[in-house]
């Protein structure tokens, strides 16, 4: 029986629920920059790759919509150029794209200079594939004339498969060897109650069959830095937002507030800086938000965030972590951010695998209300509840985020977005203490129901609110005004 559920199960490692990337939008930067180098990886393997004449990509449905505001067309010719968003200078963008736009001329993977034009070889269409609503299509034109066309999709949180499901099918293969295959919560806590062991250590088991865990502690090591970095310079940077609706960073003046008159020169300095201020439940708050708002400007600026699990929603798991180590528990190590991370992952992977993380299929609450959940849960398990406390913790978190729309002014990745962050964090504390002192037996909705819950909201969603900027905020706030 096990071996039957193993075959049939997806499987998700931590380490694609979180992973570094570069902002705004993961579904609609990272996903089209992965997709474009998928593609090139593809035509190498075809023997076309040295025959390429000329390229065009075809942009559809939601990626077409709200394309422009997050950094699409940017993030697919970065991919065609072979750059990868991982490692990327991202204070070279600009110039990278600014050289391509003025020489007509593309460096394909960094190899082979053929004319592009991003204005005229990047076609948005308002169209929906069928498939997927994030839908684009690479095509080639060979030296001999010929059209080689090939379709991904970018399925949330920086994803991308193409309709035949191969990558599906060759992950299945890779990750059938999880000691403890989970596609529910129930699961979950199944083997956590039948190896006594805390959901972390779950997690840490089904990890150490795809890397050593010296690998899992480098990784999580950096995904930690980049998400520290980020809250970092977003509280360090001033001035607006890039994109035209003129929105304020407002990390920097909070930060400066809370932090009064402390002396730091680096991260760590400024995390003692923080523990060494008085905090109360105001202050608490401004606290969490600041750091929250900081990734998310660092986002809205094309900066480098860790998706967690999508790029709009990157605030809320550094944010709540961050509360831990700066509010909770001063003497917080490794350790500790070792067993949030892994746990938050696993979260967000039951909610993939159960409902959606993308945005262009269930609105805001596959993102924020993912987000929530995913820190409500990690911080339960670091503040000592029980397994069935965590998803206790996590439902809370979702349950107060179903229905929410995705409706980013002028599709930008900035209103509501950014603040949003703010409140998924919040709400993440407020579900873990109510958790706490909760007691699961008694609990009416476990976390199953609230995750079909929220596909079923989505599939009832309006296509106005997934991401279109059709709806909501995108229609009634004039951005002439802004
Ligand atoms: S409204 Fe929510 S889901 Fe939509 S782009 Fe903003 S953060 Fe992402």
């Amino acid at each position: 029986m096990l071996s039957l559920l193993k075959k049939r199960m997806e499987s998700i490692s931590v380490f694609d629920m979180l992973s570094i990337g570069v902002g705004p939008s993961s579904s609609h930067t990272l996903g089209p920059w992965r997709a474009a180098l998928r593609w090139i990886d593809e035509l190498k393997e075809n023997d076309q790759f040295y025959k390429v004449a000329g390229i065009t990509v075809d942009l559809y449905g939601s990626l077409s919509l709200t394309g422009k505001g997050h950094a699409t067309d940017i993030a697919v010719i970065l991919g065609l150029s072979g750059f990868d968003p991982v490692t990327f200078p991202i204070e070279n963008i600009g110039k990278e794209v600014d050289l391509i736009n003025s020489n007509r001329q593309l460096t394909l993977n960094g190899e082979r200079e053929i004319s592009f034009s991003p204005k005229e070889n990047i076609v948005f269409h308002r169209k929906f594939l069928d498939f997927h609503p994030n839908g684009m299509t690479f095509n080639a034109r060979l030296e001999d004339g010929t059209i080689k066309s090939s379709s991904f999709y970018s399925i949330g949180g920086g994803f991308v498969v193409k309709e035949e499901r191969q990558t599906k099918k060759l992950k299945l293969e890779k990750f059938s060897h999880f000691p403890f295959p989970i596609q529910k919560g129930d699961e979950l806590l199944a083997y956590c109650k039948q190896e006594n062991k805390s959901i972390s250590e779950i997690v840490l088991e089904n990890e150490k069959s795809l890397r050593s865990e010296a690998q899992i502690d480098h990784e999580l090591k950096e995904i930690w830095n980049v998400m520290l970095e980020s809250m970092y310079i977003g509280c360090h940077t001033e001035g607006k937002l890039p994109g035209g609706l003129n929105v304020i960073r407002r990390a920097f003046n909070m930060n400066k507030d809370l932090i009064c008159n402390s002396r730091y020169s680096n991260a760590e300095e400024w995390i003692a800086a923080i523990r060494s201020t008085e905090v109360k439940f105001r202050q608490i708050l401004k606290w969490v938000s600041c750091f929250a708002l900081a990734v998310n400007e660092v986002n809205a600026s094309l900066g480098r965030v860790v998706t967690a699990p999508t790029n709009g929603s990157a605030g809320v798991i550094p944010a709540v972590l961050m509360y831990y180590l700066v509010i909770e528990n001063h003497e917080a190590d490794f350790g500790h951010i070792r067993k949030f991370l892994l746990t938050s992952g696993e979260i967000g992977s039951i909610f993939k695998k159960g409902a959606t993380i993308s945005a262009a299929m269930g609105g805001c609450q596959a993102e924020i209300g993912v987000s929530s959940a995913m820190a409500a849960g990690a911080l339960c398990e670091l503040m000592g509840g029980t397994p069935e406390q965590c998803l206790m913790a996590s439902e809370i978190a979702m349950e107060h985020h179903l229905g929410l729309t995705c409706d980013p002014i002028a599709g930008l990745v900035q209103i509501p977005c950014i603040e949003r962050n703010a409140m998924g964090a919040i709400k993440a504390i407020n579900a873990c203490e109510m958790a706490l002192n909760g007691d699961p037996s008694k609990a009416k909705v476990p976390l199953d129901k609230v995750v079909a819950t929220m596909w079923e909201t989505a599939k009832d969603m309006t296509s106005k609110y997934k991401e279109t900027s059709e709806g909501g905020l995108a229609v009634q706030v004039n951005i002439s005004d802004c």
